[in-house]
This record gives C-alpha cells, sequence and structure tokens, in this order.
C-alpha cells in the first residue's frame, strides 16, 4: 500500500460545497488503497481578511500574536474537512501543524522547517484514519510558540510531511490544471507544462509564480519528491515536477529551452540616495537590512558621480518589509551615511526562465527586443544562469508579460488555460 501526501489550496476548500467535493477526492484516494496525509490551506481569502483584520488593530502587529491568529484560518479547515470525511463514512483525525511533528525555528511569519516528528500521524494511519494536517503552521523548537511558515507556506507543509513520511508522491491541488508557461490568469493562451526540473520550477517559484512557493520547491528537490500540481476541480493529469524528466507513452517529456514567463507585483524598491562611494559602504546598507531579518531580491549600485563621489543604491524586496527596511535604515542613518531614502511600490518584476538559456545565444537580445517592441521600459536587470529579470513599472507587466510569451513561441493553440476559482489575491 502506498503512501501519499496531498494539499488542498485555500481556492479549493473556498465554501462548504468546496470542501465536501475535495473530501469525496481524498476519499477515492483511500478506496483506490493508499495511506492519505492531506494538508489543507485556510477557506479562500481568509489569510488575508485575517491579516486586514490585524491591520486595523495594529499597524505593525506582533509576529507572535499574528502567528496565533493567521494559524486559525487552518484549523477551521481541517476540522470542517474531518467531519466532512466522516460524512461519507471514513476515519479521519484533523492536526495542527504542531500535533503532526512540524518544528520550526523562532522566526514568526516565516518560519522555517527544521525537523518533521509525524508519529503521531503514523498512528493516526496505522488505525485506519485519514489524516489531515493544517498547513502553514508549526511550532518552535525553543519556546515552544506557534509560528507560520510565510504566505503560501501549506506547499511547504505537504512537501515536508511527505518526505517526513516517506510518501511515493506529493500531490498539489490547486484551482489550475498545472504548471503553465505563464499565469493563466494574465496570459490565456498560456500552455500547461507536463514536466518541469527542479531547477527551473525553482527560478519560477522565486520569480513569482505562486503555484508553487520556492521553499516548497527547494524542499522537494533536497529529497527529491516528485511533486504533482494539479487541479482540484477537474481530473485531468497536471504538470510533474521531478529530477528526471517522466515518461509519456513510450517517450520521454524533454527538457523545454524555455519554461515560461513568470511576473510579481509584491515587491517594492528603495533606493538609498547620496551614499559615499567608498568600500564598507554596501555592507553596512545591506548588514543593517540583515539584522532586520528581511531579504532582498535585486541590488544595483548607480555609477558615482565623480564630482560629488556620491552613488545611489537600489535594491528591491517585499512589499510587506518596505516599513520595517525603511526604519531599520532611518535608524541607523548615521552609521551608514546617506542623504534621503525613496520608496517606491509600483513596481513589477517580468522573468524568463529555461535551462535551455545556457546553451542558446541570443535569449537576452530577443528578451528585451519583445519589451521594448511593447513599448516596455526597464528599470533594472538581473540574471542567473537560467533566468533573466527586469523591472518595470507595475502597469506595464500584463502587457509585457504577454509579449514575451508570444515572442518566445510560448503561445498554445487552443485556450486550455482555464481558471476554476480564486480570486487571484
Ligand atoms: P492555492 O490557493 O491552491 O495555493 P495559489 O493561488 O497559491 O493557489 O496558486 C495558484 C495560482 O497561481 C493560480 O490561480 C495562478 O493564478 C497562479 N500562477 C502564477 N503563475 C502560474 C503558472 N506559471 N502556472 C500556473 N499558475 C500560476
Ligand atoms: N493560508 C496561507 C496563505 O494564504 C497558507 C497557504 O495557503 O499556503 O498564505
Ligand atoms: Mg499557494
Amino acid at each position: 500500500m502506498g503512501l501519499v501526501v496531498q494539499k488542498y489550496g485555500g481556492s479549493s476548500v473556498a465554501d462548504a460545497e468546496g470542501i465536501k467535493r475535495v473530501a469525496k477526492r481524498i476519499v477515492e484516494a483511500k478506496r483506490n488503497g493508499n495511506d492519505v496525509v492531506v494538508v489543507v490551506s485556510a477557506m479562500g481569502d481568509t489569510t488575508d481578511e485575517l491579516i486586514d483584520l490585524a491591520e486595523q488593530v495594529s499597524p505593525m502587529p506582533a509576529g507572535r500574536e499574528l502567528d496565533m491568529l493567521l494559524t486559525a484560518g487552518e484549523r477551521i479547515s481541517m476540522a470542517l474537512l474531518a467531519m466532512a470525511i466522516k460524512n461519507l463514512g471514513h476515519k479521519a483525525q484533523s492536526f495542527t501543524g504542531s500535533q503532526a511533528g512540524v518544528i520550526t525555528d523562532s522566526v514568526h511569519n516565516k518560519a522555517r522547517i527544521i525537523d518533521v516528528t509525524p508519529g503521531r500521524i503514523r498512528t493516526a494511519l496505522d488505525e485506519g484514519n485519514i489524516a489531515i494536517v493544517a498547513g502553514f503552521q508549526g511550532v518552535s523548537q525553543e519556546g515552544k510558540n506557534i509560528t507560520t511558515l510565510g504566505r503560501g507556506g501549506s506547499d511547504t507543509t505537504a512537501v515536508a510531511l511527505a518526505a517526513a513520511l516517506d510518501a511515493e508522491v506529493c500531490e498539489i491541488y490547486t484551482d489550475v490544471d498545472g504548471v503553465f508557461t505563464a499565469d493563466p490568469r494574465v496570459v490565456t493562451k498560456a500552455r500547461k507544462i507536463d514536466w518541469i526540473s527542479f531547477e527551473d520550477m525553482l527560478e519560477l517559484a522565486a520569480s513569482g509564480s505562486k503555484v508553487l512557493l520556492h521553499r516548497c520547491v527547494e524542499y522537494a528537490r533536497r529529497y527529491n519528491i516528485p511533486i504533482h500540481v494539479r487541479s482540484s476541480f477537474s481530473g485531468l493529469r497536471g504538470t510533474w515536477v521531478s529530477s528526471e524528466p517522466i515518461q509519456q507513452g513510450d517517450k520521454k517529456v524533454e527538457q523545454a529551452i524555455i519554461s515560461g514567463v513568470a511576473h510579481d507585483t509584491s515587491e517594492a524598491k528603495i533606493t538609498v540616495v547620496g551614499v559615499p562611494d567608498k568600500p564598507g559602504e554596501a555592507a553596512s546598507i545591506f548588514r543593517t537590512i540583515a539584522d532586520a531579518e528581511i531579504n532582498i531580491d535585486m541590488v544595483v549600485q548607480n555609477v558615482s558621480a565623480a564630482s560629488t563621489g556620491l552613488t545611489d543604491i537600489s535594491f528591491t524586496l517585499p512589499k510587506a518589509e518596505g516599513r520595517k527596511a525603511i526604519d531599520a535604515l532611518k535608524k541607523n542613518r548615521s552609521g551608514i551615511g546617506f542623504d534621503s531614502l525613496r520608496y517606491d511600490d509600483q513596481i513589477g518584476k517580468i522573468s524568463l526562465i529555461g535551462a535551455g538559456m545556457k546553451t542558446n545565444p541570443g535569449v537576452t537580445a530577443d528578451f528585451f527586443t519583445a519589451l521594448s517592441d511593447a513599448g516596455v521600459n526597464i528599470e533594472l536587470i538581473s540574471t542567473s544562469e537560467i533566468r533573466i529579470s527586469v523591472v518595470t513599472r507595475k502597469d506595464d507587466v500584463p502587457e509585457a508579460v504577454r509579449a514575451v510569451h508570444t515572442a518566445f513561441g510560448l503561445d498554445s493553440d487552443s485556450d486550455e488555460a482555464v481558471v476554476y476559482g480564486g480570486t487571484g489575491r
């Protein structure tokens, strides 16, 4: 008998009907002879609504209390799902992250899983239960506080449990039919990808394709857990994310030259204006940011104006961390020595991803040509071996994504990119 871990995202369990529909699918997997562990997210946009609520009572809610609040969302869905399964005549038990043995570090709101000890889940399975686990949450090793894993973190819970329980596969059920060559909400002609390597999926996820969370893919690669991303609304086969190409009929699926186009409008740009152009300046700026536990993305240092000996340094970071970063830099202004700070949250990032980039010259040139033909101005550029990213105005993003998608021949002939649910929030 195999063990499968299935994860259902918020849009799949948005209301009572959704929960009942998902329960049927889970029972089917159990009837097929599998042990089934289910990771579930909060219903619909519950997490966003809880954050809104917190911000109404405090502009910068304490991390510990915010985690306590947000984990309530997953508690609701896990209990309701267990009830719905029992109603179908099967045994089910729900568990919080802490009860399921998800042990994390102590960084509230974006904790990292450091260990998984799923003893209670094993016992529940051995007793014939379907185990339902609240996604996105754990308990800190030191202090035993309730933590959350960062937005979209249920994906990581699912893969971590799959690794700890030695599952055959981790199925991620969502509101689209798999991983597409671009976000189906933006590109209706996006194409479903049958198989994608961990490496390309990591870059897509890191560049904003929220269909899978970056940390979840990292985890899956480390423990070599194949992920099957598919829709909970259709019965279609989805996308396999794994180390080796899958077999389709008697052929192996080939690695695409370009896997897809990702976009991200969740970041902001901070420019530190008038920084003395001397060794140690960048170090003290980014030490300040790191000490505030903020992750940054792109960094650009402008050419120094010879007459003044001053330069500007720009970097991007999650909008949600913008305020904290500005406060930290202001506090350390005399230590760093700069004139002023500029904050811009009207930016967007567009990235082209594909391992074939390494061996196909001209990809970068074609990318920039597509953007210029679409009249899109580029503000920052960064590259890796298998990715090119640019920052543009936020309003230009949808048009730019479509232009690049078309230019690289990724448009599909049929409109297969169906979005079944969710609000896209
Ligand atoms: P869930 O609630 O199931 O976790 P998410 O909203 O986190 O769902 O992720 C699914 C969404 O990811 C899709 O509705 C889609 O808009 C978005 N998305 C972004 N990029 C892609 C992509 N390349 N392929 C598929 N979906 C994508
Ligand atoms: N409910 C959490 C969120 O909205 C976690 C998740 O859905 O994965 O971010
Ligand atoms: Mg998600």
